[in-house]
């Protein structure tokens, strides 16, 4: 099918993007990858008058690494390297139309926070990943989709731009329900915060999907971290179990308390199978994701350990 007829901008600058939305009042969409949005056209399940296309702002493609003193604009050198120290790396921070394709080679998102290297291989295809935001992807907001976890995992925001200026939006606040997100039809996500792991932490994303590049039946990640046997930090959340990426917080709280042996792990996995709603549908059915969940966790938790430090 071809999409309705729609009026179509190119803007150079996000404040120009932000002038057309608000010229068509909430009736024009944003067109960043085009991977979900153009089939959404073309099945004419969604019909904006507009579409505001980013891929001519280059200052939105960025990964930085940052370490968390804002730049001054007065004294513009921030204390530590005033003192000649590297401030240490706190969050990684990327433009919301840096490709996926990118964020999966970037050496600094490697090194920094490697479970997103991780899942980004899980994102569809080559081609997708090579045409598909991040941005897009979390704005989208698909609950089967990798970027939206991994946010939730690591407690990770959005920055977005309105006509009422810039705001950060946690991940907790950003997921609202299927395809929907907490932004206003006239904001622009324009930045994406991934805090770093810490140093040490070991890392997995599992995923189960009916044929690879598919979007997953339930996908989980996770970031454990210890001293010894014990658990200093774990981080678990869920794609593809209800409406928003679900953080498996009691699960994590066993780990925490109980350490890492594998009756704390069992424990674990079961809890987050309970933890979870998840809807049937042709995919699979309400029971088989709950399982699923269960199973992942054990496994994503346990692969994690191979690569967590003994602290
Ligand atoms: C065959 C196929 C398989 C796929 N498999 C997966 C998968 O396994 N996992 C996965 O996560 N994804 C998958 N995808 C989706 C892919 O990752 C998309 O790239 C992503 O969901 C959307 O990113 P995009 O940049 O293409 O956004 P677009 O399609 O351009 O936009 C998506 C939506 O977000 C809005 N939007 C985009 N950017 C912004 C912004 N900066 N500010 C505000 N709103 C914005 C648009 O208006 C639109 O509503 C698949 C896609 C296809 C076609």
């Amino acid at each position: 099918m071809k999409p309705p007829k729609f009026d179509y901008h190119a803007p150079s600058s996000v404040d120009e993007a932000l002038a057309l939305l608000g010229r068509y009042g909430g009736d024009a969409k944003i067109l960043a990858g085009g991977q979900s949005l153009v089939p959404l056209l073309n099945f004419r399940l969604s019909r904006p008058a507009a579409l505001i296309d980013l891929n001519r702002i280059p200052s939105l493609a960025y990964i930085r690494a940052h370490d968390g003193t804002e730049p001054r604009p007065t004294h513009g050198t921030p204390p530590s390297v005033q003192a000649g120290l590297a401030a240490p790396v706190t969050e990684v921070r990327l433009g919301a139309m840096t490709r996926q394709r990118t964020v999966e080679f970037s050496p600094v998102i490697a090194e920094r926070v490697p479970l997103l290297t991780e899942a980004t291989r899980w994102v569809g295809h080559l081609p997708i990943r090579s045409r598909g935001t991040i941005g897009g992807s979390l704005a989208h907001a698909d609950p089967s989709a990798e970027y939206p976890t991994v946010l939730a995992a690591l407690e990770g925001s959005v920055v977005a731009r309105g006509p009422k200026g810039e705001r950060v939006v946690g991940a907790g606040e950003l997921f609202v329900s299927y395809l929907t997100t907490s932004l206003g039809p006239e904001e622009i996500l324009v930045e994406v915060r991934v805090p770093a792991m810490p140093a040490g932490a070991g890392y997995a994303f599992e995923e189960l999907a009916r044929r690879h590049g598919d979007f997953a039946l339930v996908g989980i990640a996770a970031v454990i971290a210890r001293d010894g046997e014990r658990c200093t930090l774990a981080r678990l959340a869920t794609s593809g179990t209800g409406p928003v990426p679900i953080r498996l917080r009691d699960a994590e709280r066993i780990l925490e308390r109980d350490g890492l042996g594998d009756a704390a792990i069992d424990a674990a996995a079961r809890r987050a199978s309970e933890l979870v709603e998840p809807d049937a549908d042709i995919h699979a059915s309400a029971d088989y994701r709950r399982h699923l969940t269960g199973v992942l966790t054990g496994r994503a938790i346990k692969r994690a350990l191979t690569k967590a430090g003994r602290g």
